[in-house]
């Protein structure tokens, strides 16, 4: 008899948990079409030819760019900076293509070869090889983020952004008048635990290997410092911090770190989702930095743009993101003015990155 009534008992708890759990709903299905009516302004198009500082295309030396082409005019973007140019023969092929087939619509960046960090004549060489990329069309160098996580040196000690070893190939930047496009880190919730409290949780569950610790490679903070302290040291050479140097959540913060560091310019690649929930802040930070920003998008999916241009030029409220995992909240247009809208489309990229064809854009 007792046993009877502890098996009813098991039984009405299994019940019980189950009805509780047909209730729960996993976190990136729940995503229901909203019910606000409001005016919308979608556009896939943007209102001024466009300058995109951040985009990568591996194989330029050799690839159709006719395929781009296609895709660029209908974002209205008249001229992609590849930031993934290398260096050497494979970085003169890829200007060449470009120069060749699509005069006026491709930027190539030089990339710098870290191996060897350590012997004696690296930086000598390392910034030799930067002054033939320069002769051969580059019109800027980009430094992905590997400096500060992988890059060793040849005792396989890991090399800091700020590594005075690296010193002349800033210089040497500096001197050729082209900027440094620099990527450092990664979003400090990539370090934070994750659980409930993370706003990455979801990119961190669907791409794991994201997930960092204060021994992989270092710090957030650790990283960020050797940033700031390369951009302090070579205040001649003008640096634009990628993914707006990480803070796009902290406006306040860039601000401080933009007014003590004049030489330094930031890039909104794969961050627009950070502006599109703060439209009245970040309208403010564009208007007073309107000199100090550039359009970056990163990845190169070319519907992903419309995103962009929503949330730029429109005053459109509550309309979707493109990736659950970046954003899981909705979007709010800045509503830029027309004179802002053409500085960070283009003026400010034509004014600090030597090349480029003026004549492709309106006064
Ligand atoms: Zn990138």
């Amino acid at each position: 008899m007792r046993s009877l009534s502890f098996s009813v008992l098991l039984l009405l708890l299994f019940l019980n948990v189950t009805a509780q759990t047909t209730n729960k709903m996993d976190f990136e299905a729940y995503d229901p079409p909203s019910s606000l009516v409001v005016k919308e302004h979608k556009t896939s198009s943007a209102k001024f030819p466009f300058i995109d500082v951040h985009n990568h295309q591996f194989r330029m030396p050799e690839m159709d760019l006719g395929i781009l082409i296609t895709d660029m005019d209908k974002l209205n973007m008249t001229t992609m900076v590849n930031l993934s140019g290398q260096s050497g023969e494979s970085l003169k092929k890829a200007v060449e293509n470009g120069n060749k087939n699509y005069p006026g619509r491709f930027i190539v960046f030089a990339n710098v070869d870290f191996k060897g960090v350590g012997d004696k004549d690296w930086a000598e060489k390392a910034a030799k090889q930067l002054q033939e990329d320069v002769k051969n069309g580059a019109k800027g160098l980009k430094i992905y983020k590997s400096l500060g996580f992988s890059v060793q040196d040849i005792n396989g000690k890991r090399v800091t952004i700020d590594d005075p070893r690296l010193d002349p190939v800033w210089a040497m930047a500096g001197k050729l008048k082209i900027p440094v496009l620099i990527h450092t880190a990664d979003p400090k919730q990539f370090w934070q635990p994750m659980d409930a409290n993370n706003e990455r949780w979801l990119e961190l569950a669907t791409h794991p290997n994201r997930q960092r610790g204060d021994n992989n490679s270092a710090p957030w903070d650790t990283l960020i410092a050797e940033q700031h302290r390369l951009f302090r040291k070579h205040s001649g050479t003008t640096f634009i911090a990628a993914h707006f140097g990480w803070y796009a959540n902290d406006l306040n913060k860039l601000s401080t770190l933009l007014n003590e560091m004049p030489n330094v310019m930031v890039e909104f690649g794969a961050i627009i989702a950070e502006l599109g929930r703060q439209p009245r802040s970040a309208n403010a930070f564009f208007t007073k930095y309107q000199d100090r920003i550039l359009f970056g998008k990163d990845s190169w999916v070319p519907a992903e743009y419309a995103t962009y241009f929503r949330v730029l030029e429109t005053t459109d409220e509550y309309f979707p993101y493109h990736k659950k995992y970046h954003a899981f909240w909705r979007m709010y247009g800045m509503g830029l003015s027309d004179e802002v809208l053409k500085k960070i489309y283009y003026k400010n990229a034509l004014r600090i990155i030597p090349g480029i064809d003026k004549t492709q854009f309106p006064n």
